[in-house]
């Protein structure tokens, strides 16, 4: 399967595509996580991404668009993929979907976690997320079942990401809104398009999401 995971910063992409990924088995590709690996090894692309993602713009398409490229000819991809925060731009989508033509691929579907904007806010200010296996967690919407401890793997560190401050989660917001709902006329052309409610309780969303998912097998 061949999946998009949509919706804007702090939709709970993150967290839902943890549960897929386990189910489903295919490769979580999160252009958020390889920045953010990038900028803790210290290479070019980390230092390039830096600067738009402190201040919560975006990195540049050709950059993006390069990335993703290489990464869906690993061949962990050959029985699917999860794209979580990619495509993000008109011109990401296009690049994509030739990348995909010339692998001989197609999406299959596209699902939409749709949250209201001032909800947003409060999810992404309380994040906090496990240093060993990437879990998401909120220090009151969603904590660790034993305090100090991931549910997920039983790693003990955790930290807050440097663009969950006020300053740039605000700015985070505005930046995705608008591109945001040209990605779903794009992808709703194409009638791939699935919303689900994302302001239910995370088990919620992700049983309406294998719903959708079990149409696609
Ligand atoms: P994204 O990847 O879309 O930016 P995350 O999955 O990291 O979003 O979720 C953002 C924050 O909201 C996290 O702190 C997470 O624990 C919390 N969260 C995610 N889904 C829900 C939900 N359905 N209800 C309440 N809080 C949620
Ligand atoms: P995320 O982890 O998806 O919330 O992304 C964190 C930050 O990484 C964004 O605010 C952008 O600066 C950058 N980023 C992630 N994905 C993309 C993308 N597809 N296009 C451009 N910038 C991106």
């Amino acid at each position: 399967m061949n999946l998009i995971l949509m919706g804007l910063p702090g939709a709970g992409k993150g967290t839902q595509a943890a549960r897929i990924v386990d189910e489903y088995s295919i490769p979580h590709i999160s252009t958020g996580d390889m920045f953010r690996a990038a900028i803790k090894n210290e290479t070019a692309l980390g230092l390039e991404a830096k600067k738009f993602m402190d201040a919560g713009e975006l990195v540049p398409d050709e950059v993006t668009n390069g990335i993703v490229k290489e990464r869906l000819q690993e061949a962990d991809t050959k029985n699917g993929f999860l794209l979580d925060g990619y495509p993000r731009t008109l011109n990401q989508a296009n690049a994509l979907e030739t990348n995909l033509a010339s692998l001989n691929k197609s999406l299959d579907a596209v699902i939409y976690i749709e949250v209201s904007k001032d909800i947003l806010m409060e999810r992404l200010t309380g994040r906090y997320i496990c240093s060993n296996c990437g879990a998401t967690y909120h220090k009151i919407n969603q904590t660790t079942k034993v305090e100090g401890v991931c549910d997920r793997c039983g790693g003990t560190d955790f930290y807050q990401r440097d663009d969950d401050k006020p300053e740039t989660v605000e700015n985070r917001i505005k930046v995705n809104e608008e591109l945001t709902q040209k990605l779903l006329s794009f992808y709703s052309e194409r009638g791939i398009v699935h919303t689900v409610d994302g302001e239910e309780d995370p088990e919620d969303v992700y049983t309406n999401i294998q719903n959708i998912l079990a149409t696609e097998k």
